[in-house]
């Protein structure tokens, strides 16, 4: 087996590279060396597995570890055989980062499809906090595949007549010979079509297809997360003749907000409560998703303390209510104090305690 690169050199990122980083060198490389883009290319599918598989170590916090400490020989011990299985495989595992980037350049993935169905095409979303929390419609505008009209998907130029393949003179298929072996096979010259395009169509230089841009609405439902994938049936690439059109799979990812964080249906928000209230209790205000509420600041709480407020999270996925919003208390102590103030503090000093 040959030596295997170094991943990170393999991606062209720096050892403390983020998953984001990661993740883009690797959509570029990819999208390079994609068996969509390098038809009958076997060193691009050498490297489309071989970059295929630094992502899948690297964009993993496990693997990663393991690959930083012990190199590809401890992946190898812990059972990890690299990028296993065919391009399809890989393809499928993968599907997901090959979604719709900024320029709206979709290519299908998931070809893991019944007869007659095209392809899927993938679309990476990104949502803000409370659109993701409460569901937003969104229109997306992309490229995708279309049937040539002025060709009507022949690829001839129109006016012009398809010619019978010279190679297997219309038959679309060849008979082999081997010693006493006679074996029909698909005529490569053709594809097995059994004929050919003598003039190809301008508009799409032959292909049947262009691209055209599209705009597909997708309703967002309420508490999507990271990684929710939203299926919308029918708007992925054209069918095959006879066939249905595959879907557009929508792949949520929501952009950081400056208050909120969230675990699972859970928001988790810092609050500052001046030292005096947390002391001596009171109601303090806090953002939350509805906007502003109040919650109640016992005596003596200290800082770091959670203080829950049940339902103002986010609503659940599957419709089974809402999560809690936890107001994190964050003692906030005077960085300057007035004469009067200190006066008092050192009163409270001196005065000790009741017990
Ligand atoms: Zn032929
Ligand atoms: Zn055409």
């Amino acid at each position: 087996m040959a030596q295997k690169r170094d991943y990170y050199e393999v991606l062209g990122v720096a050892r403390d590279a983020d998953g984001k980083a990661v993740k883009t060198a690797y959509r570029q490389l990819a999208m390079k060396y994609h068996p969509d883009q390098n038809p009958g290319d076997a060193s691009a599918e050498e490297k489309f597995k071989e970059v295929s598989e630094a992502y899948e170590v690297l964009s993993d916090n496990d693997k990663r570890n393991i690959y930083d400490k012990f190199g590809h020989a401890g992946l190898e011990q812990r059972g990890y055989q690299g990028a296993s299985g065919g391009i399809e495989d890989i393809l499928s595992r993968m599907g997901d980062i090959f979604g719709g980037d900024m320029f709206g350049d979709l290519f299908g993935f998931n070809r893991r499809r019944g007869p007659g169905k095209g392809q899927d095409l993938g679309y990476e979303l990104e949502l803000t906090f409370e659109e993701a929390a409460f569901g937003v419609a969104k229109t997306l505008e992309f490229h995708r595949q279309a049937k040539c009209k002025p060709c009507e998907g022949s690829g001839a130029e129109p006016g012009t007549k398809k010619t019978p393949c010279v190679q297997c003179a219309g038959r679309g298929v060849v008979i082999m010979s081997q010693g006493i072996l006679r074996m029909q096979v698909q005529c490569t010259r053709c594809g097995g079509a059994g004929e050919m395009i003598a003039t190809p169509c301008k508009v799409c230089r032959g292909q049947g297809v262009v691209k055209e841009p599209v705009k597909v609405t997708v309703n967002i439902p309420a508490g999507v997360d990271n990684g929710t994938r939203v299926r919308k049936p029918g708007e992925g690439m054209p069918a095959p003749p006879g066939g249905q059109p595959g879907d557009l799979v929508v792949m949520i990812a929501i952009k950081e907000h400056e208050l909120f964080s969230r675990e699972d249906a859970d928001v988790h928000a810092e609050v500052d409560v001046p030292f005096a209230v947390a002391a001596l209790g009171g109601e303090i205000e806090v953002e939350t998703l509805d906007g502003k509420a109040k919650i109640d600041v016992f005596p003596g709480t200290q800082h770091g303390e959670v203080v829950t407020l049940r339902g103002k999270g986010i609503p659940r996925l599957n419709g089974n209510g809402r999560g809690h919003h936890h107001a994190h208390v964050a003692v906030v102590v005077p960085k300057r104090l007035s004469k009067k103030q200190k006066q008092l503090l050192l009163e409270f000093m001196a005065a000790g305690s009741d017990e």
